[in-house]
């Protein structure tokens, strides 16, 4: 009785529930985007093109993001440009941040969105991988966030932050990775709350995503779950909405925040049935 209640309930808010997305507010709004040379990051930069925005583009691949860079100026990108950055290194967020205000002028919106290899593996004991992996999927989320601040606040702009299932719900094989992304969401859902006491006016969107068919996340889970994958472009449409939005949380594909409600009320059986969806067969 009670899953059935929570399933009409949560179904009931995902009927009525509508984003305030107005694609004209992205024409000419001033947006960088990490993780930009492929995958999801190289979507969401394709679909800002699309709506008309001026973007700087970042990762570390300068050949890559050229290419990515040239198709969004074929699909109406007002103004673009790249900065090769590795996000490892302590140094490069600042940086990153000082050449796309110096570019354009100004930020609406930071879309955080890259990551280190994440190898999909039991816990192996690696703790300087672990180290690393916080450095660049969560450290520099915060180095960005923070040097952004000042010229989103003036622009009334957006932080969108990037995370995962297994960021909200522990999955297996993802110790490191599922880490970084909790820590994602403790920093910047507490960074929102802060926001809105002082009334300052910048926007903080945490992206819920479940798998998801980049070549990278294939590749990495190949053989190893049952579960099958949605589609990036989808995906990245649903942060750029969700981003312009101003909403507090986007779920993608929707039905996941069904599923964490759900998590929430029968951790237990929850965890059960997760286990089933995963390949293992001990040593
Ligand atoms: P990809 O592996 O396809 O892309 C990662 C991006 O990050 C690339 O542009 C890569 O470019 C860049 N990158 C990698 N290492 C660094 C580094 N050290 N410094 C700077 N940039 C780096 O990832 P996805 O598109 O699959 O994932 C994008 C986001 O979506 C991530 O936040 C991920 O956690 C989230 N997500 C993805 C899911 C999925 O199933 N795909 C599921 C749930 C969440 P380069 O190599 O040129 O540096």
């Amino acid at each position: 009785k009670v899953i059935c209640a929570t399933g009409v309930v949560a179904g009931l808010i995902a009927f009525f529930w509508k984003d305030d997305f107005n694609p004209e507010s992205l024409s000419g709004a001033r947006v960088l985007v990490t993780g930009a040379s492929a995958g999801i990051g190289e979507q969401i930069a394709y679909h800002y093109a699309r709506f008309g925005a001026e973007i700087v583009l970042t990762a570390r691949r300068e050949a890559v993001l050229q290419k990515v860079m040239e198709k969004c100026l074929t699909l109406g990108a007002k103004k673009i440009f790249y900065i090769p950055a590795d996000m490892s290194s302590p140094s490069e967020p600042e940086k990153v941040i000082q050449f796309a205000v110096q570019k354009l002028g100004g930020l609406d919106y930071l879309v955080l969105n890259h990551i280190g290899t994440n190898r999909f593996q039991e816990w192996t004991g690696d703790v300087d991988y672990t180290r690393w992996l916080l450095q660049v999927n969560f450290l520099s989320y915060v180095a960005l966030a923070t040097a952004a601040l000042p010229t989103l606040e003036k622009n009334r702009g957006a932080l969108v932050v990037v995370s995962s299932l297994t960021g909200r719900m522990p999955t297996p094989f993802t110790t490191s990775y599922s880490a970084t992304k909790f820590a994602l969401d403790g920093f910047f859902s507490s960074l929102r709350h802060e926001l809105i006491m002082q009334k300052r006016d910048v926007s903080v969107t945490l992206c819920i995503l479940g798998l998801i068919d980049t070549d990278s996340a294939l590749e990495y889970t190949r053989g190893k779950v049952h579960i099958s994958a949605s589609p990036a472009p989808e995906a990245a449409l649903a942060i750029v909405r969700g981003g312009a939005a101003r909403a507090h949380e986007v779920f993608y594909p929707r039905w996941l925040q069904q599923l964490c409600c759900l998590w929430a009320l029968f951790p237990s059986s929850g965890n059960h049935v997760l286990r089933t969806f995963y390949n293992y067969s001990s040593p």
